[in-house]
């Protein structure tokens, strides 16, 4: 099954990002063109606003899992199977 953020699928989210990509550069951040939404709410069929706002609580929540990622792995843990005391990792094996 697809991973789900908020009921915006991988696929989603793959459609979003390449856009993003396509009409960013280092002048414009695509995510704040309200174009862009408009374009890509009709290409996925969502209201625009309503994928804008689903897409900005995905990067929120991103952003949170990749502090939290590094936060176990400064502290001596494993980040990639979620072991946060550094004597259970599976990773090595
Ligand atoms: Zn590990």
């Amino acid at each position: 099954m697809a991973k789900m953020t908020f009921g915006l699928t991988a696929r989603h989210i793959g459609v979003i990002e390449a856009e993003l990509k396509r009409f960013g550069n280092r002048e414009i951040d695509a995510k704040y063109v309200k174009y862009i939404w408009e374009k890509l709410g009709k290409e996925l069929k969502w209201e625009p606003f309503t994928l804008a706002l689903y897409y900005f609580e995905h990067l929120e929540r991103q952003e949170f899992e990749d502090q939290t990622r590094e936060a176990i792995d400064m502290g001596g843990g494993c980040s990639r199977c979620g072991d946060v005391s550094g004597f259970e990792c599976i990773c090595e094996q």
